[in-house]
């Protein structure tokens, strides 16, 4: 894992591409900016997150080149790595407790995107982490090569004790070892 990030005098760098690490009040005021500026901030965000962690998804690919191929075969294994790398970026502790046919879970704690609501102990009436919703359906749907959503379900800014995403169940969401039958004709 270490071996992705590579640091160059004061520049830090993600599988080749700069990256930089931001204060969790930065989530925190950019959510509020944007909401006060724009309508649908919170598809905004996740957008975003989707559109970013899918073009990241690209650069690792071409970072491990064949061995590539090798991981995106195995859908469940390539989730695993990709949380691993998003678990690099600081953006929260995240896990996934439940994977396999039809639904996929994440569980985020200290969410970077929520952490200041706590911090500053506001309290929102529905969850926050659309960035985070975005990259979690980002990560699958470029596994997967289907669309998904992802919704929060629970968040920290609501008083919950961790974030919980889910993607809900479909006959499209289906992860198996191996590439197998179920994802014949999915292919990239
Ligand atoms: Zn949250």
């Amino acid at each position: 894992m270490a071996d992705y990030v590579q640091k160059k005098r004061k520049e830090l760098f993600l599988f080749g591409e700069q990256l930089s690490v931001l204060d969790v009040r930065s989530f925190y005021y950019l959510k509020k900016e944007l909401g006060r500026s724009v309508r649908n901030s919170n598809e905004l965000l996740y957008d975003a997150g989707k559109d970013a962690v899918q073009k990241m998804q690209s650069s690792f690919v071409k970072f491990l080149g064949d061995s590539a191929r090798v991981l995106m075969s195995d859908p469940e294994n390539a989730l695993n790595e990709f949380v691993e790398v998003l678990n690099y970026l600081g953006l929260g502790e995240i896990s996934i407790p439940e994977s396999g046919l039809k639904t996929i879970k994440f569980v985020v704690r200290h969410s970077a995107e929520a952490q200041e609501y706590v911090n500053l102990k506001e309290r929102s009436k529905s969850p926050v982490c659309y960035a985070l919703a975005g990259i979690f359906a980002g990560v699958c749907e470029g596994i997967l090569q289907n669309p998904v959503e992802c919704k929060e379900t629970r968040c920290i800014a609501c008083g919950e004790e961790v974030c919980e995403f889910v993607i809900p169940s479909g006959d499209d969401i289906i992860l198996t070892r191996g590439g197998g039958d179920d994802r014949q004709g999915h292919k990239a």
